[in-house]
């Protein structure tokens, strides 16, 4: 075990971003604070409407130094680049990092927060592996627009990219250990070139995890099974923009983005963020839910836990999980999204009570 303190990048970005990171510094803090050291880097896109560039390189240098990043989440709707795009600069990290690997985990903590009937606690638990850098988000800064009369974007996928994120989604269902693991293939392989190729990617890694169950469905299909049967799923990987899509879909069967928080991580950095934007319609109201991004916290402690062999950052995890799961029993305990009454500060306070 070593013990060492960790340098933390915290980029707080735009809307709620600030709000529900504030809650998880407080966590954080509450947990194991000699431990960690935080600085602050501007990013988003508040930061390119007072300097000009939505990610400075002095924040990209701070996220390489770092142990780790906590991201609220950037970009407002109102600030676009002249081409009509938005400023993403949470996914031009991801790139500039090589975060390959965008994990999703999805589950259910209290029946009341989820649409479908005859769902228990638990019954909800899957996580979506999103690949992070390429498919169709690799036109991002390439994609033509012709005389204002014709625009294309293109689905990228090559081999390495596929080869590691679909590895990433077989080692996690192993991880996991589910009485039956298994790995969804969600993609698009009857009508696209670039899917099949996905897809016989996946057929050629999964050889190697004879243990772990093999599993197909189209994503359009998947839009449908997801909401028929959530308990069937372990674990699904897909291309960037898929991945994208379903996040959203899953995340309103457990309460909301506001519950569903993710990891971006690569070979040697990672970034923790919820899977929700920064939700302008809520932003400084107070009415944010702020436990994705203090799940999202927890799954940096496992991280760092894993790759500093730290067993303290495995035991904080826990407790983080434990209070969360604790908090959310109780349907009455939560902010406006939930059907609560508490604001983003008070649901932190409870998070931190009850570790
Ligand atoms: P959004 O995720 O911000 O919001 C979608 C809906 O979910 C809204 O009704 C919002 O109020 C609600 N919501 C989201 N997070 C919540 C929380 N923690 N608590 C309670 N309710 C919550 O998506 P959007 O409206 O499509 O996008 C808004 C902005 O965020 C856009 O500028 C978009 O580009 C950006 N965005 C950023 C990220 C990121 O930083 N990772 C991700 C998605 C969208």
């Amino acid at each position: 075990m070593l013990d060492r303190d960790y340098e933390i990048a915290v980029l707080k970005g735009d809307g709620i971003g600030p709000e529900v990171i504030d809650e998880a510094l407080k966590v954080l803090r509450a947990l194991v604070s000699p431990k960690f050291s935080f600085r602050e880097y501007p990013c988003g896109a508040k930061c390119f409407l007072e300097t000009g560039n939505p990610l400075p390189s002095e924040t990209i240098a701070g996220c390489r130094k770092a142990d780790a990043v906590l991201l609220g989440a950037m970009g407002l709707p109102d600030v676009r680049w002249p081409d009509g795009t938005e400023m993403r600069p949470q996914i031009d990290l991801r790139i500039q990092l090589d975060l390959f690997a965008g994990v999703r985990p999805i589950y259910l903590y209290n029946r009341a927060h989820t649409p479908l009937k005859n769902v228990s606690v638990g019954d909800i638990d899957f996580v979506i592996l999103r690949e992070n850098v390429e498919g169709l988000f690799a036109s991002m800064n390439g994609g033509i627009q012709l005389r204002g009369e014709v625009a294309v974007d293109s689905m990228v996928i090559t081999r390495t990219g596929t080869e590691r994120v679909v590895r990433f989604a077989f080692e996690l269902a192993k991880k996991r250990n589910r009485p039956e693991s298994r790995v969804t293939c969600v993609d698009k392989a009857n009508v696209f070139k670039s899917m099949a190729f996905f897809r016989s990617i996946y057929d050629e890694v999964a050889k190697d995890f004879p243990q772990v169950q093999t599993d197909y469905a189209y994503v359009d299909a998947l839009s449908m099974y997801l909401l028929q049967r959530p308990q069937f799923y372990d674990v699904l990987v897909t291309e960037n923009m898929y991945g994208d899509i379903i996040s959203d879909l899953a995340a309103g069967l457990i309460g909301g983005l506001g519950m569903a928080p993710s990891a971006d991580i690569g070979l040697d950095a990672a970034v923790f963020q919820p899977s929700h934007g920064t939700a302008p319609d809520i932003a400084n109201k107070g009415l944010a839910n702020p436990i994705a991004m203090i799940l999202s916290t927890a799954m940096m402690l496992r991280w760092l836990a894993s790759q500093y062999d730290d067993q303290e950052m495995i035991t904080a995890a826990e407790k983080v999980d434990k209070a969360v799961k604790n908090v959310m029993s109780d349907p009455k305990v939560s902010t406006k999204d939930l059907d609560g009454q508490l604001s983003t500060v008070e649901l932190g306070d409870v998070v931190v009570g009850a570790l």
